[in-house]
């Protein structure tokens, strides 16, 4: 973890990196607007200030668990990307910039919020070779961030490493896990394949509670020695948190801190929904439980420590919209099937043979449901004015 000038050179060279792909196609004067937008007005674009303090692996600087390592090949994608919303160069809708991809249904745990739960189990439904395609096909798209999911992503390891192989540096691949199967051996491998970090679930600081959510018996374990693993591997790490109703102050607190003493650099926020095997139920966090967060979120991330940097992404979702529904990012299931976002599933198409492209261009159209102030995609200036809600807006309903 750096901050104070390691953090102040970085935005710099991040700036002048964007003024410098900014000129490839623009003006000099347009080019300049764009990338100084791009490096000062984050708040205003993405709903959450820059954190006051960056995480550094492998010679890479990292401020969000969703962007890119800088510099790479990845970065310059995800700064073209966002360049060509700020000021479009006339080729086209902007790129999308982060995927969802599961690669198996298997799971041997039994969580209490699955959103796969009715699917859990079922045979592979496609080759290694065909999730590869997908892969592909969705870094053709503008992909830079590309996170692995399942089921449990690590009970098929040859398709992970396959996929990661098969991208390169052109996008960072993560692996989000419950822990199972993750070991020094392993994250080893991962790391070998080129795989950039890994999320790991850790839903409370009690393993007890946290075995209980699990629904299996050490879970808690394998997932801190999991993170310990991967981070001494060499990768990037950060924990989930699918925060509950009755969540308290001090229980993120200690999460935050265990975090650190794993030496993970995020700390991902989650809210419920009634999705998956939590269908049907009232599973929405309070508005006094929202406001938690958030205030959690932005005090963590303004300081100097040694603490994770906290990702919310609603915090996000409810100042500028969500960026789900294609419009930045989409969810494609272990079967080929694009969805909006993991939790808000109805295909608009499939991956396969082609198809991509349009099912794209039907989830732009359709937009976020549960998030409803969001445009489909924000493009140019007029998302400096897109500020909807205030912190405080009650939880949206999510359609299940
Ligand atoms: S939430 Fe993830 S880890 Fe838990 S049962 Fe579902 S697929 Fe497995």
């Amino acid at each position: 973890m750096v901050w104070g000038p390691p953090v102040w050179a970085a935005r710099g060279a991040t700036a002048l990196r964007a003024a410098r792909l900014a000129l490839r196609d623009r003006r000099p004067a347009a080019a300049v607007l764009a990338a100084r937008e791009l490096a000062f007005a984050v708040e205003q674009r993405r709903g959450f200030p820059l954190p006051a303090r960056w995480v550094r692996v492998g010679g890479r600087a990292f401020l969000d668990p969703t962007i890119p390592g800088s510099p790479s090949p990845a970065f310059d994608r995800f700064l073209e990307g966002e360049l060509e919303r700020i000021s479009p160069t006339g080729s086209g809708r902007p790129p999308l910039h982060l995927a969802i991809l599961a690669v198996t249904r298997r799971c041997p745990l039994r969580c209490q919020h699955c959103s796969d739960w009715d699917l859990l189990g079922a045979e592979e439904a496609l080759p290694v070779g065909e999730i590869v395609g997908i892969a592909q096909a969705l870094s053709g798209l503008g992909v830079c961030h590309l996170e692995l999911t399942g089921g449990e992503p690590m009970l098929r390891l040859d398709a992970v490493e396959a996929v990661a192989r098969s991208l390169g540096p052109r996008v960072d691949v993560w692996v989000l896990t419950s822990g199972v199967g993750l070991d020094p051996r392993s994250a080893g491998r991962l790391r070998e394949a080129g795989v950039v970090g890994t999320m790991v679930s850790l839903d409370h600081w009690d393993p007890a509670r946290h075995d209980a959510f699990r629904g299996v018996k050490g879970t808690f374990a394998r997932a801190t020695e999991g993170a310990r693993a991967a981070a001494a591997a060499g990768l990037v790490v950060a924990l989930s948190l699918t925060a509950t109703r009755g969540i308290h102050a001090d229980d993120l607190a200690r999460l935050v801190r265990l975090g650190r003493d794993l030496g993970v650099g995020f700390l991902r926020i989650l809210e419920p929904r009634a999705v998956g095997r939590w269908a049907g139920q009232d599973v929405t966090l309070r508005p006094q439980e929202v406001d938690l967060l958030m205030r959690f979120a932005r005090t963590t991330n303004s300081r100097a420590s040694d603490l994770p940097i906290v990702e919310l992404p609603a915090l996000t979702q409810r100042t500028v919209g969500c960026f789900g529904a294609g419009d930045r990012y989409l969810f494609v299931d272990a079967e080929g099937a694009v969805h909006a976002c993991p939790f808000c599933r109805a295909p608009a198409g499939s991956a396969l043979g082609g198809g991509l492209p349009d099912a794209v261009a039907r989830l732009r159209a359709r937009g976020c449901h549960a998030f409803p102030d969001a445009s489909p995609v924000r493009i140019g200036w007029a998302a400096a004015g897109a500020v909807a809600a205030t912190p405080s807006a009650p939880s949206p309903t999510v359609p299940s």
